[in-house]
Order: C-alpha cells, then sequence, then structure tokens
C-alpha cells in the first residue's frame, strides 16, 4: 500500500495556489504568470476574496478558484479608511486562507507551494505555517523595488535630506527627486499604500523563490546587482504567448476583469483607420486625474489632429470637457475599458499616451509602440524616467509649476515621439525591445529558463 501511495504522490502534479492583491494590475500578471506554469505541467489554483468572485467573472477552462475572506464579503463600505481594510485583510484572511489550504488539502488538492502578492506579505507566514514552499511574486520593476528595499532597510531615508541633489544608488542611473516613486518625492502622500509598499521585503528570507516580472535585458544592471544578495528570478514580461513567443494557445477570454472592455466598438473602430495613425490613451485602472489636466489632455490630444482612442473610466467621465466630444466627434473614440493588449497589437496604434502603469509599460515595450509618459502617483514617475532616458522609448511630457502637463506640451511630445531624427530613434528602439521582450520568453530565452527550473525543482523537492 505504501508503494502504491508514493507511486500516487509521484503521479501528481506540483499545484501551486495564486494569490494576487486584488487589483487588476497584480492579477493579470500574476494569471499569465499561472498559465506559463499551467503549460509547463503545473496545476494551479487562483485565492481572490469572495468579494471579488461575486463582482467579477473569472474565466479559466483549467486554472480552479477559491475563495477566501477579507472580511468585507459585500465589499468595503464607501469612504472605508485603507489603513483598517489592510489590517482586517491581514486579520481576516491569514485566517481564511489557512483555512482554504487545509480544506484544499484534506479533499485531495494539496497545495505543494504559495505564490503570493508581496503587497500581502502574511501569505508567506500562512505559506509557511503550514510546511508549504513560499514565492513572492513581485509586480513592480525591479529598479523600483530596489528603491523600496534601501527604505525598508535604512540605507535610504525618507523625506530625503537634500531634494536637490542627485540620488544615487548602486544598478540605478542617478535619479533627480521627479524619478522616485511618488511615496518619495510627495513624502507623507498616502502613508498606508507606502507601508505596503516598504513592507513586501519583510520576512522575504523565508520565502524559496522571488519572481520579479521584468525580464534579464531590460534591467540588466540592477538585477546584477540584486542578484549579488538575493536570488532574483526574472519571468516577465507576463505577456499573454499570443503576443510574443506565440507557443501557447489563443485565449483572449482568460482572465478576469474588473472592468468590462468594450472589444467590439473599440476593435471595429481601430479596423477602419490607417496604420501607424491613431493615439492610445490610458490611465489605467486606478490614476484619477484633476479636472485641470483632464480638460488639458483633451485640447492637447484635439491640437495633435490625430485620431484617438482613449479609455475614460465611468468615475473620470465627468471630468471630459463639455463640448470635446461634439469638437471631436469625427477623430476620437472614448470607451470606458478596452482589450488594451489587442489595442496596442494593433497596426493602426502610432503612440501610447500613458500613464506608465509597469504592467501597461511592459505591454507597449513588448508590443513596440512609442510612448508618451505621463506618470501620476506611485511607481509611475520612475518607470517614466526609464522609458524616457534608459530604453528611450518614448518621452516623458513636463509639467508646469502647477504640475500640470499643457496642451501644447502634449501635442509637442506626441510629434517628437512620432517625428524626426528623435522619432526614427524611438521607433528603431521599440522595435528592439519588442524583440528582446519575445526572445527572453522563447524557449532557452532569460525568463523561460527560469520558469523551467521553478518548475523542475518544484517537482524535485515536493514529489
Ligand atoms: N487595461 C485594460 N484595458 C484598459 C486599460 C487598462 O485591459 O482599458 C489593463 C492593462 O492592459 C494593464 C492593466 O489594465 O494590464 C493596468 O495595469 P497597470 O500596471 O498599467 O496600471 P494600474 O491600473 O495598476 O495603475
Amino acid at each position: 500500500l505504501k508503494a502504491m501511495e508514493e507511486n500516487n504522490q509521484k503521479q501528481r502534479a506540483a499545484h501551486c495556489l495564486i494569490f494576487p492583491y486584488p487589483i487588476q494590475g497584480h492579477i493579470n500578471p500574476m494569471l499569465q504568470f499561472s498559465k506559463r506554469l499551467q503549460q509547463k505541467g503545473v496545476k494551479i489554483t487562483l485565492a481572490v476574496t469572495k468579494h471579488l468572485s461575486k463582482t467579477t467573472e473569472f474565466k479559466s477552462e483549467t486554472i480552479s478558484l477559491e475563495t477566501f475572506s477579507d472580511g468585507f464579503d459585500d465589499g468595503v463600505p464607501p469612504g472605508y479608511d485603507v489603513e483598517t481594510y489592510l489590517n482586517t485583510f491581514r486579520e481576516v484572511g491569514t485566517r481564511t486562507l489557512k483555512e482554504t489550504l487545509q480544506v484544499m488539502s484534506d479533499s485531495g488538492r494539496p497545495v505543494d507551494c504559495v505564490i503570493y502578492d508581496p503587497f500581502l506579505p502574511w501569505g508567506l507566514d500562512v505559506a509557511k505555517e503550514l510546511g508549504l514552499y513560499g514565492a513572492a511574486f513581485f509586480t513592480q520593476s525591479c529598479a523600483v523595488d530596489l528603491i523600496y528595499h534601501r527604505v525598508f532597510t535604512g540605507e535610504l531615508k525618507v523625506p530625503l535630506p537634500d531634494p536637490e541633489s542627485e540620488i544615487l544608488i548602486p544598478g540605478l542611473p542617478p535619479l533627480k527627486m521627479e524619478d522616485m516613486p511618488s511615496f518619495i518625492s510627495v513624502h507623507g502622500s498616502y502613508p498606508p499604500i507606502f507601508e505596503i509598499v516598504v513592507d513586501q521585503f519583510r520576512g522575504m528570507e523565508k520565502a524559496d523563490w522571488l519572481f520579479f516580472n521584468t525580464f534579464y535585458m531590460l534591467e540588466e544592471e540592477v538585477i546584477e546587482y540584486m542578484a549579488k544578495s538575493s536570488p532574483v528570478k526574472t519571468i516577465g514580461p507576463t505577456i499573454p504567448s499570443m503576443y510574443l513567443d506565440k507557443r501557447l494557445p489563443d485565449d483572449k477570454e482568460y482572465g478576469l476583469s474588473v472592468y468590462k472592455p468594450n472589444t467590439a466598438a473599440c476593435m471595429d473602430w481601430l479596423n477602419e483607420r490607417q496604420p501607424d495613425s491613431v493615439l492610445y490613451i490610458s490611465f489605467g485602472s486606478l490614476a484619477q486625474l484633476g479636472n485641470g489636466q483632464m480638460e488639458e489632455l483633451a485640447w492637447g490630444l484635439k491640437l495633435s489632429n490625430k485620431h484617438f482612442l482613449w479609455v475614460v473610466r465611468s468615475s473620470e467621465e465627468s471630468k471630459m470637457p463639455s463640448n470635446f466630444l461634439q469638437e471631436t466627434s469625427d477623430k476620437g473614440l472614448i470607451v470606458s475599458w478596452c482589450p488594451q493588449l489587442d489595442v496596442l497589437a494593433h497596426e493602426a496604434i502610432c503612440c501610447f499616451i500613458t500613464h506608465c502603469g509597469w504592467n501597461s509599460t511592459l505591454e507597449a515595450l513588448s508590443m513596440g509602440v512609442p510612448m508618451v509618459a505621463m506618470p501620476q502617483w506611485t511607481d509611475q514617475s520612475t518607470n517614466s524616467k526609464f522609458v524616457m532616458d534608459v530604453w528611450k522609448m518614448g518621452i516623458k511630457a513636463q509639467k508646469d509649476e502647477k504640475g500640470i502637463v499643457r496642451r501644447e506640451t502634449i501635442d509637442r511630445c506626441i510629434r517628437e515621439v512620432m517625428e524626426g531624427e528623435k522619432g526614427e530613434e524611438i521607433k528603431k528602439n521599440a522595435l528592439k525591445w519588442k524583440e528582446l521582450a519575445r526572445e527572453s520568453m522563447c524557449e532557452g530565452g532569460s525568463s523561460d529558463k527560469n520558469i523551467e527550473e521553478f518548475v523542475a525543482s518544484l517537482g524535485s523537492n515536493s514529489l
């Protein structure tokens, strides 16, 4: 009987539980990573809060879904304080995640490894308490994580003593204050979120693997520096295979979308446009623009005289200048959410005006789409610095003394990205990054090798 049991054990596929912070920008990359693991024979279960599972639709034929409680099964009441929410999430989540894992084990679906989001570092505590492997999945760039790590260790003191001088961090180019994540450059902004990003490294030494959604060539210097002290594994970009290495079957339907995309409207409209003629504008799932900025952006688009596809989430709609839609109806399409990857991959798109969220940045790089960067907060300013000065794949639009990017600046940046020698160089670089992103995910590429290695060690260690 024992021999049979051992044999059964050997035949069981390794099983990972994926545990993202419940926002779109964390769910997407962790689900795409899951897909890669699954293709290499790993069984995957996605764990989400009960409220998220009730309010969204998870589409996958092969990945199982488990729910646990964050203490707010009917949603967080409006105006609820973020800090209190996070504390409750930790307290309730620690207990309910553990229960979920125990039930899975008791019902013959034991988990070998919890792939946790370091925004929820207690996911690792739960894994370790149950004697499971724990792997961190960092959803931001290595550069940004290194900055936060230095705050965590106390090597970077916030507020910075001299806001005027350059900030020198090994592995990174010299940075100005405006290039730092907003929690550092605007000290005291969003204290609970600053705490989350710094706390990501708590207990990290107990993690068995550290995954980063980036690729070696993109952040070579910082990765080499970090690798001296931590076993950094790059596994990105976590873009669906159909846009990169094309080794996995197409499945556009796969995923969990907090917002519903207006797919047909966007794609039909794009199909009518000329190649390389449309601006795509999106500020991701969270950023809120001020009324003044929204107005300048709108009139900047009109000034550019180009066609545009602009994502304005319904919560942002009221900020649109009242006569703008009428005045630009022959030029633009405004939607509340779009299938961003299909849009970026469309031949009509020539430039992406972006907030430089890390996913959007990686997606534009991987599709070879030049960017005009308009960072709003969190890591976006650091990402935009790299887009402009390191990867040379776009231009950062400068704010005026009131902190607003004016319409003339937006128009000028669009032209710079599209025209002249600079435009040519940006386009050349865009194609270079597109190719390097693809290579990293192809068989034997740097990220593919790391994923392969993880799956092999998971198999040999746990089974
Ligand atoms: N996204 C999308 N449709 C949209 C706007 C955004 O599918 O209309 C996706 C985008 O492809 C990316 C994610 O939402 O994967 C946004 O993540 P990002 O890190 O760029 O920004 P965040 O929302 O976290 O600020």
